[in-house]
Protein backbone atom coordinates (compact mmCIF):
# COMPACT_ATOMS: atom_id res chain seq x y z
CA UNK A 1 0.00 0.00 0.00
CA UNK A 2 3.20 2.29 0.31
CA UNK A 3 6.10 2.18 -1.70
CA UNK A 4 9.47 3.87 -0.97
CA UNK A 5 12.10 3.52 -3.47
CA UNK A 6 15.68 5.47 -3.18
CA UNK A 7 14.08 8.39 -1.27
CA UNK A 8 16.38 11.38 -0.95
CA UNK A 9 15.90 14.39 1.11
CA UNK A 10 18.08 17.64 1.76
CA UNK A 11 17.16 20.57 3.67
CA UNK A 12 19.53 22.83 1.94
CA UNK A 13 23.05 21.44 2.49
CA UNK A 14 22.04 19.22 5.25
CA UNK A 15 21.24 15.19 3.66
CA UNK A 16 18.47 14.18 5.95
CA UNK A 17 17.15 10.71 3.87
CA UNK A 18 19.86 9.32 2.26
CA UNK A 19 18.24 6.73 -0.34
CA UNK A 20 15.70 5.56 1.85
CA UNK A 21 13.58 2.33 0.22
CA UNK A 22 10.91 -0.02 1.66
CA UNK A 23 7.33 -0.56 1.71
CA UNK A 24 4.22 -1.84 3.93
CA UNK A 25 1.86 -3.69 3.02
CA UNK A 26 -1.94 -3.57 3.71
CA UNK A 27 -2.72 -4.14 7.55
CA UNK A 28 0.62 -4.29 8.12
CA UNK A 29 1.44 -2.30 11.06
CA UNK A 30 5.51 -0.74 10.87
CA UNK A 31 7.30 0.81 13.37
CA UNK A 32 10.35 3.31 12.79
CA UNK A 33 12.69 3.76 16.02
CA UNK A 34 15.97 5.38 15.57
CA UNK A 35 17.83 8.74 17.17
CA UNK A 36 16.73 12.01 17.57
CA UNK A 37 17.38 13.68 14.21
CA UNK A 38 17.81 10.42 12.16
CA UNK A 39 14.89 11.63 9.85
CA UNK A 40 12.25 9.79 11.48
CA UNK A 41 9.53 12.90 10.96
CA UNK A 42 10.82 13.95 8.02
CA UNK A 43 10.19 10.27 6.12
CA UNK A 44 6.45 10.36 7.65
CA UNK A 45 6.18 13.64 6.67
CA UNK A 46 7.34 12.64 3.16
CA UNK A 47 4.87 10.40 2.54
CA UNK A 48 2.21 13.09 3.35
CA UNK A 49 3.63 15.44 0.62
CA UNK A 50 3.81 17.42 3.98
CA UNK A 51 7.56 17.76 3.03
CA UNK A 52 8.66 17.43 -0.65
CA UNK A 53 11.84 15.28 -1.61
CA UNK A 54 14.70 15.38 -3.30
CA UNK A 55 14.46 12.44 -5.41
CA UNK A 56 13.31 8.90 -5.72
CA UNK A 57 9.67 7.93 -5.30
CA UNK A 58 6.73 7.02 -3.03
CA UNK A 59 3.90 5.39 -3.71
CA UNK A 60 0.55 5.40 -1.79
CA UNK A 61 -1.44 2.88 -3.63
CA UNK A 62 -1.30 3.67 -7.06
CA UNK A 63 -0.59 7.84 -6.26
CA UNK A 64 2.71 8.99 -7.06
CA UNK A 65 3.58 11.44 -4.00
CA UNK A 66 6.37 12.77 -5.38
CA UNK A 67 4.65 13.52 -8.58
CA UNK A 68 4.98 18.06 -8.71
CA UNK A 69 0.64 17.38 -10.07
CA UNK A 70 0.07 15.60 -7.43
CA UNK A 71 -3.59 15.72 -6.52
CA UNK A 72 -3.20 16.63 -2.25
CA UNK A 73 -6.84 15.96 -1.14
CA UNK A 74 -6.60 12.32 -2.98
CA UNK A 75 -3.93 11.69 -0.92
CA UNK A 76 -4.93 13.39 1.87
CA UNK A 77 -8.31 10.81 1.73
CA UNK A 78 -6.22 8.06 1.75
CA UNK A 79 -3.30 8.95 4.55
CA UNK A 80 -4.21 9.97 7.61
CA UNK A 81 -1.49 11.77 10.42
CA UNK A 82 -0.98 12.02 14.14
CA UNK A 83 1.35 14.67 15.32
CA UNK A 84 2.87 15.18 18.12
CA UNK A 85 1.03 18.25 19.08
CA UNK A 86 -2.72 17.59 18.57
CA UNK A 87 -3.56 20.51 16.69
CA UNK A 88 -6.86 20.61 17.45
CA UNK A 89 -8.76 23.92 16.48
CA UNK A 90 -9.16 25.50 20.47
CA UNK A 91 -12.33 27.18 19.77
CA UNK A 92 -14.12 23.86 18.26
CA UNK A 93 -16.20 21.24 19.97
CA UNK A 94 -14.50 18.03 19.98
CA UNK A 95 -17.25 16.84 17.96
CA UNK A 96 -16.65 19.57 15.83
CA UNK A 97 -12.88 19.61 15.31
CA UNK A 98 -14.35 15.64 14.11
CA UNK A 99 -16.58 17.07 11.65
CA UNK A 100 -14.64 19.58 9.79
CA UNK A 101 -12.98 17.79 7.44
CA UNK A 102 -15.32 15.88 6.20
CA UNK A 103 -17.72 18.51 5.49
CA UNK A 104 -15.81 21.53 4.65
CA UNK A 105 -13.16 19.56 2.27
CA UNK A 106 -15.24 16.82 1.17
CA UNK A 107 -18.66 18.74 1.47
CA UNK A 108 -20.09 15.73 2.65
CA UNK A 109 -23.89 15.60 4.20
CA UNK A 110 -24.10 17.45 7.61
CA UNK A 111 -26.33 14.36 9.63
CA UNK A 112 -24.14 11.62 8.36
CA UNK A 113 -20.81 13.07 8.79
CA UNK A 114 -22.40 13.75 12.85
CA UNK A 115 -23.33 10.12 13.17
CA UNK A 116 -20.53 8.85 11.75
CA UNK A 117 -18.25 11.24 13.84
CA UNK A 118 -20.37 10.60 17.37
CA UNK A 119 -19.38 6.76 16.45
CA UNK A 120 -15.84 8.00 16.15
CA UNK A 121 -15.74 9.65 19.79
CA UNK A 122 -17.34 6.63 21.02
CA UNK A 123 -14.55 4.71 18.97
CA UNK A 124 -11.71 6.53 20.93
CA UNK A 125 -13.91 6.37 24.23
CA UNK A 126 -14.68 9.85 24.24
CA UNK A 127 -18.41 9.63 24.56
CA UNK A 128 -19.61 12.61 26.66
CA UNK A 129 -17.04 14.83 25.62
CA UNK A 130 -18.46 15.70 22.40
CA UNK A 131 -19.37 19.13 23.42
CA UNK A 132 -16.12 19.50 25.10
CA UNK A 133 -13.56 22.25 24.19
CA UNK A 134 -9.89 20.98 23.73
CA UNK A 135 -8.62 23.23 26.58
CA UNK A 136 -10.73 21.42 28.52
CA UNK A 137 -9.70 17.89 27.97
CA UNK A 138 -6.23 15.90 28.91
CA UNK A 139 -3.49 16.02 26.34
CA UNK A 140 -4.50 12.01 26.05
CA UNK A 141 -8.04 12.89 25.36
CA UNK A 142 -6.79 15.82 23.07
CA UNK A 143 -4.57 13.00 21.06
CA UNK A 144 -7.85 10.93 20.57
CA UNK A 145 -9.61 14.11 19.31
CA UNK A 146 -6.85 14.25 16.74
CA UNK A 147 -7.06 10.42 16.59
CA UNK A 148 -10.74 10.71 15.52
CA UNK A 149 -10.13 13.49 13.04
CA UNK A 150 -8.16 11.79 11.06
CA UNK A 151 -9.93 8.63 10.82
CA UNK A 152 -12.92 10.99 9.82
CA UNK A 153 -11.59 11.16 6.41
CA UNK A 154 -11.94 7.05 6.34
CA UNK A 155 -8.08 6.91 5.34
CA UNK A 156 -6.72 3.74 4.69
CA UNK A 157 -3.40 4.19 6.20
CA UNK A 158 -2.37 6.38 9.06
CA UNK A 159 0.69 7.65 10.03
CA UNK A 160 1.78 8.55 13.38
CA UNK A 161 4.74 10.70 14.65
CA UNK A 162 5.58 9.84 18.38
CA UNK A 163 2.03 10.77 19.61
CA UNK A 164 2.30 10.04 23.10
CA UNK A 165 5.70 11.85 23.32
CA UNK A 166 4.38 14.58 25.05
CA UNK A 167 1.80 12.94 27.35
CA UNK A 168 1.61 11.93 31.01
CA UNK A 169 2.77 8.11 31.96
CA UNK A 170 -1.21 7.54 33.04
CA UNK A 171 -2.74 8.78 29.62
CA UNK A 172 0.15 7.52 27.15
CA UNK A 173 -1.87 3.88 27.58
CA UNK A 174 -5.08 5.38 27.03
CA UNK A 175 -3.86 6.43 23.21
CA UNK A 176 -2.04 3.70 22.88
CA UNK A 177 -4.62 1.35 23.78
CA UNK A 178 -7.12 3.53 20.73
CA UNK A 179 -3.93 2.49 18.28
CA UNK A 180 -3.83 -1.33 18.83
CA UNK A 181 -7.55 -1.43 18.82
CA UNK A 182 -6.97 0.58 15.20
CA UNK A 183 -4.35 -2.22 14.36
CA UNK A 184 -6.00 -4.83 15.20
CA UNK A 185 -9.23 -3.92 13.49
CA UNK A 186 -6.69 -4.28 10.20
CA UNK A 187 -5.75 -0.94 9.69
CA UNK A 188 -2.45 -0.26 8.11
CA UNK A 189 -0.54 1.62 10.42
CA UNK A 190 3.29 3.13 10.49
CA UNK A 191 4.18 4.62 13.54
CA UNK A 192 7.09 6.48 14.81
CA UNK A 193 7.71 5.77 18.37
CA UNK A 194 10.11 6.03 21.60
CA UNK A 195 7.46 3.59 23.08
CA UNK A 196 10.03 0.12 22.70
CA UNK A 197 7.55 -2.28 24.39
CA UNK A 198 4.79 -1.18 22.28
CA UNK A 199 6.72 -1.19 19.45
CA UNK A 200 7.73 -4.46 20.54
CA UNK A 201 3.99 -5.76 21.14
CA UNK A 202 2.80 -4.57 18.10
CA UNK A 203 4.22 -4.03 15.37
CA UNK A 204 4.92 -6.54 12.38
CA UNK A 205 8.16 -5.01 11.30
CA UNK A 206 10.47 -2.70 12.92
CA UNK A 207 12.79 -0.39 10.72
CA UNK A 208 15.44 1.13 12.84
CA UNK A 209 16.80 4.11 11.14
CA UNK A 210 20.27 6.03 11.83
CA UNK A 211 21.48 9.37 10.24
CA UNK A 212 18.80 9.21 7.50
CA UNK A 213 19.48 5.33 6.62
CA UNK A 214 17.97 2.41 7.28
CA UNK A 215 20.37 0.27 8.88
CA UNK A 216 18.16 -2.25 10.02
CA UNK A 217 14.94 -3.66 9.86
CA UNK A 218 12.62 -7.14 10.65
CA UNK A 219 10.37 -8.56 13.07
CA UNK A 220 10.22 -7.06 16.47
CA UNK A 221 11.98 -10.01 17.80
CA UNK A 222 14.54 -10.06 15.69
CA UNK A 223 15.38 -6.62 16.25
CA UNK A 224 14.71 -6.01 19.82
CA UNK A 225 16.26 -9.36 20.73
CA UNK A 226 19.10 -10.18 18.13
CA UNK A 227 20.15 -6.81 16.40
CA UNK A 228 22.83 -7.19 14.55
CA UNK A 229 24.38 -3.97 13.78
CA UNK A 230 26.20 -2.20 16.38
CA UNK A 231 24.29 1.13 15.69
CA UNK A 232 20.86 -0.46 16.69
CA UNK A 233 22.72 -2.64 19.51
CA UNK A 234 23.78 1.07 21.09
CA UNK A 235 20.87 2.70 20.35
CA UNK A 236 18.49 -0.06 22.33
CA UNK A 237 21.26 -0.16 25.02
CA UNK A 238 20.44 3.07 25.55
CA UNK A 239 16.70 3.10 25.13
CA UNK A 240 15.78 -0.64 26.49
P1 LIG B 1 13.28 13.20 16.69
O1 LIG B 1 13.41 11.80 17.23
O2 LIG B 1 14.02 14.18 17.55
O3 LIG B 1 11.88 13.60 16.41
P2 LIG B 1 13.66 12.73 13.84
O4 LIG B 1 14.31 11.41 13.59
O5 LIG B 1 12.20 12.80 13.70
O6 LIG B 1 14.09 13.23 15.30
P3 LIG B 1 13.72 14.80 11.86
O7 LIG B 1 12.76 15.69 12.53
O8 LIG B 1 13.26 14.07 10.67
O9 LIG B 1 14.37 13.77 12.89
O10 LIG B 1 14.98 15.70 11.51
C1 LIG B 1 16.12 15.18 10.84
C2 LIG B 1 17.08 16.33 10.57
O11 LIG B 1 16.50 17.23 9.62
C3 LIG B 1 17.43 17.17 11.77
O12 LIG B 1 18.81 17.46 11.72
C4 LIG B 1 16.61 18.40 11.61
O13 LIG B 1 17.24 19.50 12.19
C5 LIG B 1 16.50 18.54 10.11
N1 LIG B 1 15.25 19.17 9.67
C6 LIG B 1 14.01 18.69 9.85
N2 LIG B 1 13.07 19.49 9.30
C7 LIG B 1 13.74 20.52 8.75
C8 LIG B 1 13.36 21.69 8.03
N3 LIG B 1 12.08 21.95 7.76
N4 LIG B 1 14.33 22.53 7.64
C9 LIG B 1 15.63 22.27 7.89
N5 LIG B 1 16.07 21.19 8.56
C10 LIG B 1 15.15 20.31 8.99
MG1 LIG C 1 10.64 13.41 14.95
Amino acid sequence: IIQLIDVHKSFGALEVLKGVSFSVKKGEVVCIIGPSGSGKSTLIRCINALVPVTSGTILVENIEVADPKLDKLALRRKVGMVFQQYNLFPHKTALQNVMMAPMHVLHQDRGEVEERARALMKKVRLTGKEHTYPGELSGGQQQRVAIARSLAMRPDVMLFDEVTAALDPETVKEVLFTIRELAEEGMTCMLVTHEMNFARDIADHVYFTDRGVIVEHGPPDTIFSAPRDPRTQEFLSQVL
